[in-house]
């Protein structure tokens, strides 16, 4: 049986299952390797590293660091981000699998830097099978401090490189919006068509100076009056309120915010040609994959598009030239091409075809 990567594995869970039994479960669905668990009472860490491939390489992928309402909800998290590391990871010829930690945040935290060694000799005790990496609720200074106990971690300040990866990321959605373009409305450029961007954070601010760059109409949205205001500054965007922006005709929609907002309530009318952003698990179901195929919109799969920032941090861990990290990011155009192709002849959904071809590299 295969777990659809956006399924949540909440809905694979029975009722009288404990947390225990739901996590053999997911394993065993999810085909996951390795799951670690460690409890340290001195500085009040509690983490979970769950390692889901360690076929193409050595697995990869950030830690957060947040509040969450029960472990359940957090193994969950660490499991489900895991998988799609390893897809992600796959999908775009990486030399690693995918993996995840997750560090149940305390209420209060006395010494953040013992807590921080006390997960980075976690980390170090796996031997290199895990590489962490900044994530939600961490920071370039975190790794810089997990950097002095274990080699097993990338964007640190000592790399050399910038360490946000969201202009990577934000670089691979404008080459995913190109080629769908190129294959669904067959045009070679991106001038004068008209996207609407939903979230102008880290991603969505440097997506939308890109294709204003290429000469692209943007319509944006944000909750954050400030990220909005930077973007009608640099560049005269217009911009709707955050309910408006799925009843805005344009060529494309990308989500740059939130999971889960191509739902039964937005799919059925969003009047756009194609839809292509960075946001995680932006299907709420992969039946609205298939509504957007029968309605004639091309999905830009979520992993495989948002992948720019992984492949950047990888690089920064292999030590690999930037260029080449760079030139790895663009080809996310020849990768959803292989996709768009192969799901017009096959008749499926996008998403169904990335996944496939995910599985395919990892077992
Ligand atoms: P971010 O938090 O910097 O930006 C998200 C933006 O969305 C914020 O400005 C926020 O105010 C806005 N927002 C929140 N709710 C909204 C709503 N209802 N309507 C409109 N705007 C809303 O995050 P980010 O790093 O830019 O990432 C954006 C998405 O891309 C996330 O889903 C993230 O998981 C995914 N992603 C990011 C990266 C990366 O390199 N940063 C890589 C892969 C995937």
């Amino acid at each position: 049986m295969h777990q659809s990567i956006i399924e949540p594995i909440t809905t694979l869970r029975k009722k009288k299952h404990t947390a225990l039994d739901s996590l053999f479960r997911y394993a065993e669905i999810l085909r996951f390797g390795e799951f670690h668990v460690r409890f340290d009472p001195a500085t009040g860490l509690r983490a979970i590293i769950a390692i889901h491939n360690l076929k193409r390489g050595p697995a990869i992928g950030g830690c957060r660091f947040i509040h969450y309402p029960s472990v359940d909800s957090a193994i969950e998290d660490s499991l489900r981000l895991a998988y799609m590391m390893s897809f992600k990871a796959a999908i775009t010829n990486l030399a690693h699998g995918g993996a995840k930690a997750v560090l149940i945040k305390p209420k209060v935290i006395r010494d953040r830097r013992a807590y921080l060694e006390a997960y980075a000799d976690f980390v170090h005790e796996l031997g290199g099978r895990y590489i962490t990496a900044m994530d939600s609720g961490t920071t370039l200074e975190d790794m810089d401090i997990i950097s002095t106990r274990t080699p097993y971690v990338t964007c640190t300040s000592r790399s050399g490189f910038a360490h946000d990866p969201s202009p990577h990321t934000a670089h691979g959605v404008r080459r995913g919006i190109e080629a769908a373009v190129r294959f669904h409305l067959n045009k070679n450029s991106l001038e004068g068509l008209h996207v609407t961007i939903q979230g102008v954070g880290h991603v969505g601010y440097f997506l939308a100076k890109e294709l204003h760059e290429l000469g692209v109409r943007l319509t944006i949205c944000d909750v954050n009056p400030l990220n909005v205001q930077r973007c009608v500054d640099a560049f005269g965007v217009s911009v709707v309120e955050p309910d408006e922006i799925y009843a805005v005709k344009a060529d494309v929609f990308a989500p740059c915010a939130l999971g889960a907002t191509l739902n039964r309530q937005t799919v059925a009318h969003l009047p756009v040609s194609i839809v292509a952003g960075s946001a995680n698990n932006q299907l709420a179901h992969h039946r609205y994959g298939e509504l957007l195929r029968e309605r004639g919109i091309l999905y830009a799969p979520d992993f495989v598009i948002n992948a720019g920032g992984l492949i950047y941090v990888a690089a920064i861990y292999d030590h690999a030239d930037v260029m080449i990290a760079t030139e790895q990011v663009g080809n996310i155009y020849g990768i959803l091409m292989e996709i768009f192709m192969r799901a017009q002849q096959q008749g499926l959904p996008t998403h169904a075809v990335a996944e496939h071809m995910a599985r395919e590299k990892l077992y």
